[in-house]
């Protein structure tokens, strides 16, 4: 329930942004949250600093014109929404699926702000992307396709203004094409205004596995607490991108089973475990679907359309997309032994679903915490290239670690404090939210 403090701000961001349903669930679950900490705060109500935080400070929507390979002329929209800057320069990925609108990208770069200011980095929230679709296209049309996206994007960017990184659909290798027209436009060498670029080209060991690595470090602190741990559990990851690939990865380290993941297609059980090995030469080198692994091993079978939540597990974590949990998929999880859950995606779990969870009592991190271990590496990524230096895979994953720790602690330690013990979504929102606050009152009325 939203304070009642808060409703009438609630009831402008509905009136102001109609249609975006995905950016409305967003705030609404933040409203929900950070009632006793505007009562404790009189201040940040008075400097309106709610009303300012749900309006972004700059919103770009520009034409992105691109040619296929047999010169067909092909029109898609991009986004850039520079959502907040008061604790750094925009920071936040850019997303390329055909799904992609205004109000997904606002409700993605609102949850941005918290999640930056919870890895206690420097870095503001930001998000973009473009209803591009790259599945089915050839290298030289998503090459075309990122050039004539950063034409214009570059002038909004800048290592001290915004700086993008992966998302769905953009990995390292849309990155490169990026960059590479950023730098052939303004004619600078300027490492540090994207992240989640190529090891040899100023990336960061330890980005590509940082979301999903972060992830189970999230997990294992909140099993910690409940003086369990992750060893020899059962667990069941969806999606099979770059999230759900190194959350299998290092839950597979830490001695866990893998007993299922997925695509949009369809789903996979194999409860004789994931071979990784098989999933990441289907998915990282082929760029295949998921459907392929089930023929390469016998152990395992492929649903199409499948429910991934209908498998057993102890451990789940989603990692494909908003709003992919439901509640029937909670109660289904929670019937079948499930007793914890960290959100690898951003919003997978619906609100009706974080309920059953958390009414369950199961251990639930939600995505702003649990899966910022990606953006806080890619803020290690602007320290080395700031520096001019580069770290080493182990350097780096210990700072991954312990800034997953902290994240954990201050969501830990502020949900007690703010009298909602175990209620990570609580513990998140406040103490985001206040990070972000103090700052904005700070900085004065901008
Ligand atoms: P990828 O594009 O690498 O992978 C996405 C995966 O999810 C693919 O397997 C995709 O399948 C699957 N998927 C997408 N939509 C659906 C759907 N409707 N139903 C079932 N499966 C689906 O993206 P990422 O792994 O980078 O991102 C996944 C999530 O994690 C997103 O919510 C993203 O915002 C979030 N995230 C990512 C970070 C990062 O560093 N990459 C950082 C923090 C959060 P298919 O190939 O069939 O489309």
């Amino acid at each position: 329930m939203i304070d009642e403090k808060l409703e009438d701000v609630y009831a402008e961001v509905l009136r102001r942004n109609p249609g975006e349903a995905e950016f409305h669930q967003a705030v609404g679950e933040v409203l929900e949250s950070i009632g006793p900490a505007i009562t404790k705060h009189p201040e940040f109500a008075r400097r309106k600093i709610i009303q300012r935080i749900c309006e972004p400070e700059r919103q770009i929507i520009f034409r992105v014109p691109w040619e296929t390979d047999d010169g067909e002329v092909q029109i898609n929209r991009g986004f850039r929404v520079e959502f907040n800057s008061a604790l750094g320069p925009y920071k936040g990925g850019l997303r390329f699926h055909p799904t992609v609108n205004l109000g997904i990208v606002k409700f993605l770069g609102f949850e941005q702000i918290f999640k930056n200011a919870l890895t206690n980095l420097p870095i503001g929230g930001a998000k973009g992307g473009s209803d591009f679709d790259p599945k089915g296209r050839s290298d030289s049309e998503v090459m075309r396709f990122c050039q004539s996206l950063m034409t214009e994007l570059y002038r909004h960017l800048g290592e001290y203004t915004d700086v993008p990184a992966g998302d769905t659909g953009v990995g390292g290798r849309e990155i490169g094409w990026m960059f590479g027209q950023y730098k052939r436009i303004t004619n600078r060498y300027e490492s540090g205004v994207l992240t989640g670029k190529g090891i040899e080209w100023g990336g960061s060991l330890v980005r590509t596995e940082a979301t999903g690595y972060g992830a189970v470090f999230f997990l294992e602190e909140m099993l910690k607490v409940r003086g369990q741990g992750i060893e020899g559990r059962t667990c069941v990851v969806s999606g099979s991108g770059n999230v759900a690939i190194y959350a299998i990865e290092k839950l597979l380290q830490e001695g866990a089973v893998v007993v299922g993941c997925s695509d949009s297609g369809g789903i996979i059980h194999d409860p004789d475990g994931i071979d990784l090995a098989v999933l990441k030469e289907i998915k990282e080198v082929e760029r295949g679907r998921i459907c392929d692994y089930s023929e390469r091993r016998p152990s395992a079978v492929y649903t199409e359309g499948g429910n991934i939540w209908d498998i057993p597990c102890e451990v789940a974590l989603p990692c494909a997309t908003q709003n992919e949990l439901t509640g029937r998929d909670a109660t289904k999880l929670i019937a079948n032994g499930c007793i914890a859950v960290a959100e690898g995606a951003n919003m997978p779990t619906s609100p009706e679903g974080v309920r059953v969870f958390q009414d369950a009592g199961v251990a639930f991190g939600p995505g702003k915490a649990a899966n910022a271990g990606g953006v806080a590496t890619s803020a290690l990524e602007m320290q080395q290239n700031a520096s001019r230096d580069s770290w080493s895979f182990e350097h780096t994953e210990g700072r991954l670690r312990s800034i997953m720790e902290g994240i954990h602690a201050s969501c830990y330690e502020t949900a007690e404090a703010y009298g909602s013990p175990g209620n990570y979504v609580v513990g998140a929102n406040i103490a985001g939210f206040e990070r972000v606050a103090r700052a904005m009152v700070a900085l004065g009325l901008i």
